[in-house]
């Protein structure tokens, strides 16, 4: 590497991006964080050798490769291409990384705005939550040219345990995509299931040994059952962040006249739950939309 792909500007430290940053600093990496809310930088660089903090996405830009970790598109274009973006940073033959879950069709035309400036780009998302954010076990699927994803492979290695060139611009994104609406379908069912249980009286603890046992186990079922029935829903991933992928994920869908049935009833539950306030509550309180029938049941019983 050159001595300018050892620096790495990190821009947007919620939940993922913070122990990301943290992760490409322990590999020594000189992580140039800007956050929004600057507290969070100045948090994660006195609590990390090798992080030092920038005052706008430009001036962290300068490191000459740049990874975003945002909410959605309108987030990841303001930061790269907006006013005070990191593409007036960013040298000519810059890199940059959008790791967060955007549509397909945004990181192209971001990877567009940007190759005008002679600025190289992969749409590279996660999957994994917190904890896997936290130990560097990350799943990473970038789109883009390959040239770029042997530069950034580095950087990936550090935070990414399983790291699939998914193909060209765009494909890391809807790779993503169809993981996550898989995944809020799979949660939404569970969140019937396990309501289900509640309105038949068994004990949800055998119940899921059982599940957990058999056909009907999946990674929700490991991951999110406890949450749904403790009620402990601080996000690991905001269910805000699950409706958005599924609603990208149906845009999709839509657009290559592909039919998601299933999906379209995941959003509709998402919606409601979200609705009802849980939107920066883990994507487990879906149980909250499909459970109301249940207990509205158990209170008219005898
Ligand atoms: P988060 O905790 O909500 O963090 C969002 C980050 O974006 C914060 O740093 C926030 O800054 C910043 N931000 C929000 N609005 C902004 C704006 N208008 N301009 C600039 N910065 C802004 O979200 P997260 O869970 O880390 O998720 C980030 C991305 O990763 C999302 O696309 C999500 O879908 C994806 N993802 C999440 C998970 C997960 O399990 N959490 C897993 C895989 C992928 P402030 O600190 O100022 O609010």
């Amino acid at each position: 590497m050159s001595d300018k792909q050892t620096r790495v500007a990190f821009l947007g430290l919620g939940i993922m991006g913070a122990p990301m940053a943290a992760n490409l600093a322990r590999a020594g990496f000189e992580v140039v964080a800007w956050n929004r809310t600057a507290e969070k930088a100045e948090t994660l660089a006195a609590s990390h050798e090798g992080v030092t903090v920038a005052d706008s996405p430009a001036a962290a830009a300068a490191a000459g490769t740049v990874i975003s970790m945002v909410p959605d598109s309108p987030e990841v274009e303001a930061v790269l291409l907006g006013d005070g973006g990191a593409v007036e940073g960013l040298p000519e033959g810059g890199l940059a990384i959008d790791m967060s879950t955007i549509a397909p069709s945004a990181s192209r035309s971001i990877a567009d705005g940007l190759s005008e400036k002679g600025i190289a780009f992969l749409d590279a998302p996660v999957t994994g939550s917190r904890p896997k954010a936290e130990d560097g076990t990350l799943t990473i699927m970038a789109g883009g040219p390959e040239s770029a994803f042997e530069r950034a492979r580095p950087l990936f290695d550090a935070m990414g345990q399983l790291v699939v060139h998914a193909g060209p611009q765009g494909h890391g994104s809807m790779v993503k995509l169809i993981n996550n609406t898989l995944a809020a379908v799979n949660a939404a069912a569970l969140a019937e299931g396990l309501a289900l249980a509640r309105a038949a009286g068994l004990d949800t603890d055998r119940a899921l040994e059982v599940v957990a046992s058999g056909s009907g186990n999946s990674a929700m079922v490991a991951l999110k059952a406890g949450p749904m029935l403790s009620g402990d829903l601080e996000p690991l991933f905001k269910l805000e962040h699950m409706l958005k992928d599924v609603r990208h994920c149906l845009a999709e869908a839509r657009a290559l006249g592909a039919g998601l049935s299933l999906a379209e009833s995941a959003e509709r539950l998402y919606t409601e739950a979200a609705e009802k306030g849980l939107g920066g509550s883990d994507f487990a309180a879906v149980i909250e939309a499909v459970d109301r029938p249940a207990r509205a049941r158990s209170r008219n019983s005898p």
